[in-house]
């Protein structure tokens, strides 16, 4: 079934806020093997919501609406759809109880526009709203699906389970399944090219690649009858797939790097602490994060000026002085610093320019080293993302200092 969601407010045009509706929709409706084509988002405005679904059923069978469901005047959301299938708003007298016993039971005073949310399409199915008071409902016409849904999360999503889910778990034409492998460095255009003979002419099961936050992943999905037809699809793909780049994968199972690193140093009882400069304790709140690591996890140093480096890690004046802190020469000192202090198995130090000025042509923002040292034997890498962006730098040094236990380790 061909679908269009469709978010309707003009909050979200403005960015006052993020469209987690079309995003929490999406994900449902692939896993019940619903066909999401497009996403579309209007204001409130009636005209322009008519088009759009002019444009959406044009393609569609079923559009699903979510906001503009509420009872004030720039709630059109259940107006437009009934005009657009032709259909008569009229009252459901059931509805209005409800409505007039929720309003006596609160602390809210019934103004007359409330009765606005018990009027709907004539033919329309009312689909309650366990956690608000306006309604959603549900049309169907002339081969055509509406469903219209609040917009506050909590509400749309409670309709959407208790409602459309079974409903379209009647209607459904098969089941989507998908797996998510991840991988650790290799690009995605070299990615992409290995796995050209499974990716080109494919059509089920699928291979998608995606590039995130210093990895790249792999998206297998398939849509057959079953959902035993489907996983079986997919796990022969994730063979074929191991076959062609399997040292680049590090999950079949869509985990975190960080947790898969916290889970082999538990295992092995590797013991490892961490000195950070521009990362400010990124990498230790990563590392934290990961329930048990106290069993390992000595301590993490923010060494942010010179005079932390030399006084907490022995890092020398002379080196700091001629090399600059953001130098490789720095890292592999606070690394066996961090080492003659903590005798941790693992030590790792990291030291560079977050941005978003660079410090100077030889050292731009984007540009770290992170010292490693591995049972009191130390070296560094560069790290390098062409990058002015703060939070995405630190985010990136401290996926790399992760990264380059995981080849450690593994
Ligand atoms: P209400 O009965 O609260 O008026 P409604 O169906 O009319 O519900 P809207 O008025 O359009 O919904 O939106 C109410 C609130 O729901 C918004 O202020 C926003 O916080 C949230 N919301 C609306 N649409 C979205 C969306 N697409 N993604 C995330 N949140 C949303």
């Amino acid at each position: 079934m061909k679908t269009a969601i469709l978010t309707v407010g003009t909050e979200l045009l403005f960015g006052q806020i993020i469209n987690t509706n079309a995003a929490y929709l999406s994900e449902q409706l692939q896993s019940l093997g619903v066909d999401v084509m497009y996403h579309y988002t209007v204001g409130d405005n009636p005209c322009r919501l008519r088009d759009m679904l002019d444009i959406a059923y044009k393609d569609c069978d079923m559009v699903i609406t979510t906001g503009g469901l509420g009872p004030t005047q720039d709630d059109i959301t259940k107006e437009i759809i009934a005009e657009y299938f032709g259909e008569e708003l009229i009252e459901f007298s059931e509805q209005t109880g409800l409505l007039k016993s929720h309003f006596e039971k609160s602390k809210y005073k019934w103004t007359e526009n409330n009765l606005k949310q018990a009027f709907f399409p004539k033919t329309a199915v009312i689909l309650s709203n366990s956690a608000g008071t306006a309604p959603g409902f549900l049309l169907e016409k002339n081969g055509k699906i509406a469903v219209a849904l609040p917009g506050p999360p909590i509400e749309m999503k409670a309709m959407f389970s208790k409602h459309i889910i079974p409903y379209l778990e009647k209607k459904r034409d098969g089941v989507i399944y998908y797996r998510i492998i991840r991988t650790t460095n290799i690009g995605e255009a070299a990615l992409e090219t290995a796995l050209l003979p499974l990716i080109d002419g494919q059509t089920d099961p699928t291979v998608a690649t995606y590039a995130k936050e210093g990895e790249c992943s792999l998206r297998i999905t398939s849509k057959r009858p079953t959902y035993e037809e489907a996983e079986a699809a997919c796990l022969d793909m994730t063979a074929r797939i191991r076959e062609l780049i399997g040292e680049y994968i590090y999950s079949e199972d869509n985990e975190n790097l960080i947790d898969i690193v916290g889970r082999i140093l538990i295992e092995k009882n590797i013991s490892i602490s961490c000195c950070e400069s521009c990362t400010g304790g990124l990498f230790a709140k990563m590392l934290t994060d990961v329930a048990g690591i106290s069993k390992v996890f000595d301590r993490g140093i923010v060494t942010y000026s010179y005079r932390a480096k030399e006084e907490e890690l022995g890092v020398k004046r002379e080196t700091l002085s001629q090399y600059t802190a953001e130098s490789r020469e720095v890292a592999i000192e606070m690394a066996e610093g961090l080492f003659s202090k903590t005798g941790s198995d693992i030590c790792i130090s990291v030291t560079g320019v977050a941005g978003p000025e660079d410090l100077s042509p030889d050292k731009p923002a984007g540009l770290a080293y992170i010292g490693i040292s591995y049972k009191g034997e130390t070296r560094a890498v560069e790290v390098f993302r062409k990058s002015k962006g703060r939070e995405y730098n630190r985010t990136f040094f401290a996926i790399r200092m992760i990264n380059e236990i995981y080849k450690l380790i593994k």
